[in-house]
């Protein structure tokens, strides 16, 4: 198959695109592994605090249908159930899971998302353990309890919000609870750092103390916050969000049956005193990182910048690579919420109509804007400190640009 551009990855970053891209006259395909269109937005439903009044439901699957709806209209082809498992230089795609293996196409725009990140402790491979992801699909696409009493364990945006949605759907979420200390666990079991995490989830939790916490977390009162915080003030909703105590262990014999608590200092040090809460189900959320490896097997540059999620391919303000003719948009570029990810496939591929001489529906300068609109109106920060990674990239892109010596200055 011989296409003009080829999308890997059917979220909100893929399908923008692609009707930006169809509306320019290219032709587009979009490949993606899951068995129906959408991405991450086939699981998110909430409210939308930011939003004007009438838009407040945030219905990721009317979104993601209406989406699809407008891309097939213009001819874009949408491939399910095909893993791209190769994109070189050229631009060869290779395809698992398809009977045709390859497309070929002269540019390439990889909105491949975001993965979780794991969180291994005593008892997680028992059954009823699923990580936040799962449990958002589960809920919200597929319409299943993950159990009857579910604990939720990790302090953060995502976790918070899948709360929210889990007991809107008639779960018991008996509470969400800290991780616990361990080499892998790092920052996430420590209480100063949950409570900045959670004033950034301050919109979904629409509470004034809350926030003040979460300021005093992030200076030099960090430490009195923290002990000032006292069950039952942390109530999201009625879940109690208890950053002084942590899961330490799952337990039953052939499934989840409770989750042993057990109290921690202000820094996360467990003090001794435990407590078991019966739970057929528990719920892990360690946080998001870009999906990359297609862009790393494509050749283009990587670089490490915490502040976006981990390594993320290095990319210029108009999303594009190292690599010519290779652009990124949505997670892949750094984790945060679905407007900014729709924003972004857009200006994607305002930047490949452009440089592929084609006049996109709206000027270059004002898709860069109307990102920046949408990461000012997102109803979900999951990473506090997106602007400074965005400004290092910046300067990566340019002093890369500065020493650029051939193509072969841009691989890493
Ligand atoms: C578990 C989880 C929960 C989230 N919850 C929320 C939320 O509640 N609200 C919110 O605003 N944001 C949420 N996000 C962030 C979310 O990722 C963004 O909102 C948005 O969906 C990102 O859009 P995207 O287009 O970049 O990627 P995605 O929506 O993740 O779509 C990427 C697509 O690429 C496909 N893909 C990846 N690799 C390949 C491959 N090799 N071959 C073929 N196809 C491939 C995937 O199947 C997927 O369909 C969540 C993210 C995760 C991981």
């Amino acid at each position: 198959m011989n296409v003009d551009v080829a999308i890997i990855g059917s979220g909100p970053a893929g399908l923008a695109a692609s009707i930006e891209l169809a509306e320019s006259g290219l032709s587009v395909v979009i490949l993606d592994e899951y068995y129906r269109p959408g991405g991450r937005l086939l699981g998110q439903r909430y409210e939308d605090p930011k939003a004007p009044e009438t838009e407040r439901e945030w219905d990721g699957m009317k979104l993601a249908l209406e989406l699809v709806e407008q891309a097939r209209k213009r001819q874009v082809e949408i491939r399910c159930g095909v893993t791209v498992w190769s994109v070189s230089p050229g631009w060869k795609i290779e395809l698992g899971g398809a009977d045709e293996k390859t497309v070929h196409a002269k540019a390439v725009l990889l909105a491949t998302g975001a993965a979780e990140r794991a969180l291994p402790m005593p008892g997680w491979t028992l059954p009823g353990v699923v990580s936040v992801g799962a449990a958002q699909t589960f809920t919200n696409l597929h319409h299943v309890a993950i159990g009857k009493s579910v604990m939720v364990v990790g302090v953060d945006p995502l976790a918070i919000s899948v709360a929210l949605e889990m007991k809107h759907a008639g779960v018991n979420v008996v509470g969400v609870a800290m991780a616990p200390r361990s080499p892998m666990t790092e920052k996430l079991s420590s209480p100063s750092h949950a409570l900045s995490q959670l004033a950034k989830a301050a919109d979904l939790a629409p509470n004034p103390l809350l926030r003040l916490m979460g300021r005093l977390a992030g200076g030099r009162l960090g430490k009195m916050a923290v002990h000032a915080l006292r069950w039952p003030l942390l109530q999201i909703e009625g879940i109690p969000v208890d950053i002084r105590k942590a899961v330490a262990r799952i337990e039953g014999e052939e499934s989840v049956e409770a989750v042993i608590l057990q109290s921690v200092s202000a820094n996360g040090v467990p003090t001794g005193r435990e407590e078991r809460v019966e739970v057929d189900a528990v719920c892990l959320s360690a946080g998001l990182y870009p999906l990359i490896e297609l862009a790393q097997v494509a050749g283009c540059s990587l670089v490490q910048v915490p502040e976006l999620g981990g390594v993320v391919p290095l990319y210029g303000s108009d999303l594009s690579t190292t690599a010519d003719g290779l652009y990124v948009a949505g997670n892949i570029t750094g984790i945060e919420g679905a407007k900014v990810a729709m924003a972004q496939g857009k200006l994607a591929a305002v930047s490949i109509a452009q440089a592929m001489g084609k006049s996109p529906t709206l000027p270059k300068e004002e898709a860069i804007q109307a990102v920046k609109r949408a990461r000012a109106l997102s109803p979900i920060r999951f990473l506090p400190d997106v602007e400074q990674g965005l400004a290092k990239m910046e300067r990566l892109w340019r002093e890369a640009w500065l020493s650029k010596e051939g193509d072969e200055a841009w691989r890493m």
